[in-house]
């Protein structure tokens, strides 16, 4: 459930009306919604709790969802701990007010700089997700007379449905290792002086609708960790990422947070192990909105009709970079038959198109309209393309919203770039 609602005929993000914030802010912006995310947050981690079996599993939110400061401070607020990809991801978290050892560090490519930071920061474990990973943080970690603790990320070979672009979890993708090899990896960075192994990890893909195959991948780390120990090895963490799905409204419902943890209770309850999850769109997706305003209804004689909106791919990729579908509702619904449109915004590419032949109440130029569930991986995708000012985001709480990322002027987009010295004309 979330916070945005009809309102005497206008759409209200908690006590917000939509009308008055983008008069406020103007269009396109992101509109989050406080009490959203911190119920998103309160179900997913009470659900958990409520089964003794998981002990007190760490909540690291995946903070490449949603990365605004203010969500991120929202969510520390409540205890929520964070997954990190990047060192810029951690400086955001502990910015934000997330302890360091209730933050993790994932990521396939970690640069030497990055590992360096995550030392001297002292994450709580660093996911490694590659033999040249484990030896070069080995070195780093030495030469830093340090002791990180390291977790190995497994790649269970399980497919988890979903968007090619966003699953993980099957062998051929590029993430972590094969069971057979965390073995001998967790063997041997249990072996290294300056690395304390600690335990092992899978994320086997993201909007997944089905506990089937997370619950395939948390027996196979079930039995993995069994292994591990049967060989004398200590394993004290087990990290199962992230994944679980939202509704999108165009696909089977996913699990609730309830059924998800039951199923998480049945497959590695009672392990003796400190649990991480790493969830991202399940709290963020849903507490947010892209607001936009329809420039032109363009009917064409064949009988298309473009609804152009003044918001594009540079403000939300995921329609053109996952074919995703995202509700679209007039913020105030006018009477009228609904009619079939085509939702484009101004970009020049083709793939600047949101939806295609979508039924949506009448709309005219001026309209404002809704991306629904536009909260995770929205803002954090966007970009200039075209020179169109990075998108703002506002965060509402209660009857109150600020603007947490400012639109940026055309002199600060155009003072980013100072010209080459040699361009530069010599002042007459
Ligand atoms: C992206 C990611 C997540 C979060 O995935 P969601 O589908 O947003 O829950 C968690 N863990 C890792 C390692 C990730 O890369």
């Amino acid at each position: 459930m979330n916070h945005f609602e009809l309102r005497d005929g206008g759409l209200y993000c908690e006590g917000v009306s939509l009308v008055r914030l983008a008069e406020a802010v103007g269009t396109p912006a992101y509109v989050y919604s406080t009490a959203t995310l911190q119920r998103h947050y309160a179900v997913f981690s009470g659900a958990l709790k409520s089964h003794a079996s998981l002990g007190s599993p760490l909540v690291a939110y995946a903070v490449k969802a949603n990365s605004n400061l203010s969500v991120l401070r929202t969510l520390a607020a409540l205890g929520a701990g964070a997954d990190t990809v990047s060192e810029g991801e951690i400086r955001r978290a502990i910015a934000a007010g997330i302890p360091p050892d209730r933050i993790v560090f994932s990521g396939v490519g970690k640069t030497a700089a990055e590992l360096a930071y995550a030392i001297e920061t002292g994450v709580a474990h660093i996911n490694v997700e590659s033999e040249p990973e484990l030896d070069l943080l080995a070195a780093i970690a030495a030469a830093h007379g340090a002791r990180p603790s390291v977790v190995i990320r497994v790649n269970p070979d399980v497919g988890a449905g979903g968007h090619v672009k966003i699953s993980t979890g099957k062998s051929e993708s590029k993430f972590g290792v094969s069971l057979a090899e965390a073995e001998r990896l967790y063997a041997k960075a249990a072996t290294q002086p300056s690395l304390r192994a600690v335990g092992v990890a899978c994320h086997i893909g993201s909007q997944i609708v089905d506990l089937t195959p997370l619950e395939s991948a948390f027996g196979l780390m079930r039995a993995l960790v069994g292994r591990l120990r049967a060989s004398g090895l200590s394993v004290e963490r087990l990290d199962l990422g992230g994944g679980l799905g939202v509704p999108y409204f165009n696909q089977p419902d996913p699990p609730p947070p309830e059924a998800f943890a039951a199923m998480a209770a049945r497959a590695v309850g009672g392990l003796d192990v400190q649990l991480t999850f790493e969830p991202g769109r399940v709290i963020a997706a849903n507490a947010g909105v892209l607001l936009a305003r329809v420039l032109h209804v363009n009917a064409r004689p064949d009988g298309r009709r473009f609804l152009v909106l003044d918001a594009a791919m540079n403000d939300l990729v995921r329609p053109a970079m996952y074919d995703a579908y995202h509700d679209i509702r007039p913020v105030a619904p006018r009477d009228g038959e609904p009619q079939t449109y085509d939702v484009v915004g101004p970009v020049c590419e083709t793939g600047d198109t949101f939806t295609r032949e979508r039924l949506l109440p009448p709309l005219a130029a001026g309209d404002l309209v809704a991306f629904m569930s536009a909260g995770a991986y929205g803002a954090v995708m966007s970009s200039e393309y075209n020179t169109r000012p990075l998108v703002p985001e506002v965060l509402v709480n209660g009857e109150a919203f600020a603007v947490v990322r400012p639109r940026p002027t055309y002199d600060e987009i155009l003072a980013r770039e100072p010209l080459a010295p040699w361009l530069v004309s010599p002042k007459s």
